[in-house]
């Protein structure tokens, strides 16, 4: 049996969603961590994020929850 040796790269997985909340109608969403185009919000339409080209900013939204 092969040993997978341990200085080889594994992929990590670093795709996430989160739940934000929406600043003005208090709406909770799911969303991806790295968007790849301005999410809105699905009930008043805000802004929720913008893409960044990486991971967006935990600080720039409400996060609620971040999900595996
Ligand atoms: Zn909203």
């Amino acid at each position: 049996m092969a040993k997978r040796k341990k200085n080889e790269a594994i992929p990590q997985p670093t795709s996430k969603f989160m739940k934000v909340k929406c600043e003005k109608c208090k709406n909770e969403q799911i969303i991806f961590n790295k968007p790849a185009s301005t999410v809105k919000c699905l009930v008043c339409d805000a802004v929720l994020v913008k893409p960044t080209g990486g991971r967006i900013k935990e600080s720039e939204v409400r996060v609620i929850e971040v999900l595996d």
